[in-house]
């Protein structure tokens, strides 16, 4: 063999041998990187929301700048306006309002001049955009105080998750639909209006997770046996986010046995609609230092009482937990959401399976049934 020939193999087993090595290590970092990327989203994800929370910031403009929100009145529509802008402003899609077209006439406290509307925006999910994971909490407040604990807390909580998520590049493989509910005081007239109107997608609906507690911080939610395994990975972040604020998955054998007991019952707010629905409809488990039910629905509901630890990690828990549960290889199991003995046409008010009123929220600790009276 010439020596040039020899060269020339030599030169080319070293170019091949390099490419392969290349190739190689691309397809290693291509799979290290996938896998980092997923880590990355919730490390991110959690500085922002540990670093630069703005939760506070939203729920300052909707009590103090805004106040009261009575279905009907100016503030209300004020509010959604300002809450569709944000939602702009946070990068999130579909950013629309619905008009709730059928209000009863009786409905108490509602001056029917000024339209109604739900407030909806996605983060769009990347491998099954037309399934959903639904985070709500209702706009709306009564007349009394300006709204902080009941229930700006829990829209300023997903308002906060929808920033952070969409900050932190977050790509679920399920669409994170957010909605603001309005008219939950007078009847969830708002949850009741859009499970109407896309009965179409509540089977797709792979969970639905509603904010109305005031302002203790979630911690934790119930599943049903077959869910569990997949609620302790979706929640593993979350119990470590702080020892001080504890997250329990509280294990229960149908979903709808917290509608035995008063409040969190799929009676209470805007989770009821989505559970008559057939979803599998959570209201977070709250918790903390302040006594419940109080302030909500009296004069005292104002941004002063609102601790803000526990929001900022409630609005962690939120993002966490809704992108943990869009991102599973399947939609949240509906076995055993309901008793057989109940049917979906039970109207069981959770506040009457109570003695008195002081049983009521000391068992549950929930201001729902307590301060609805
Ligand atoms: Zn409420």
């Amino acid at each position: 063999m010439k020596r040039s020939n020899r060269i020339f193999i030599y030169l080319s087993l070293i170019i091949l041998l390099s490419l392969s090595l290349i190739s190689g290590s691309s397809k290693f970092s291509v799979g290290k990187l996938a896998t980092s990327n997923n880590d990355s989203v919730e490390k991110r994800l959690i500085s922002f929301a540990q670093n630069n929370n703005k939760v506070m910031d939203h729920l300052y403009h909707l009590t103090d700048r805004i106040a009261a929100r009575p279905s009907g009145s100016k503030n209300l529509q004020a509010a959604c306006e300002w809450a569709r802008d944000k939602f702009v402003e946070f990068g999130l899609s579909n950013v629309h309002w619905e008009r709730l077209t059928i209000v009863p006439a009786n409905a108490a406290n509602y001056n029917n001049s000024v339209p109604l509307y739900n407030v909806i925006a996605d983060i769009p999910g990347s491998e099954k955009p037309d399934e959903y994971v639904i985070v709500g909490a209702h706009i709306d407040s009564d007349d009394t105080g300006t709204g902080a604990a009941d229930n700006g807390t829990g829209v300023a909580a997903a308002m906060e998750a929808a920033r952070i998520l969409a900050k932190a590049d977050a790509k679920p493989k399920r669409t994170i639909r957010f909605i603001l509910f309005s008219a939950e005081e007078i009847g969830k007239l708002g949850s009741k209006a859009y499970v109407d109107a896309h009965a179409d997608i509540m089977p797709r609906v792979s969970a639905m997770l509603n904010m109305d507690q005031g302002s203790n911080y979630i911690s934790g939610i119930y599943a049903t046996n077959g869910l569990m395994e997949h609620f302790e990975r979706v929640f593993a972040p979350v119990k470590s986010l702080d020892p001080d604020m504890p997250f329990t998955i509280e294990k229960v054998e149908y979903l709808s046995q917290n509608m035995k007991n008063c409040c969190g019952g799929r009676g209470s707010s805007d989770h009821g609609p989505f559970f008559e629905a057939g979803v599998p409809a959570f209201f977070w488990l709250q918790e903390g230092k302040n006594p419940v039910p109080y302030p909500a629905h009296t004069k005292e509901d104002t941004y002063d009482k609102v601790n803000a630890e526990y929001l900022k990690h409630s609005s962690t828990v939120i993002a966490l937990g809704a992108y943990g549960i869009a991102n599973l290889n399947h939609l949240l199991s509906r076995e055993n959401i309901f008793e057989k003995e109940i049917t979906s046409n039970d109207d069981i008010d959770p506040c009457s399976q109570s003695k008195t009123e002081a049983d009521c929220c000391s068992k549950q600790k929930s201001t729902e049934c307590c301060v609805k009276k």
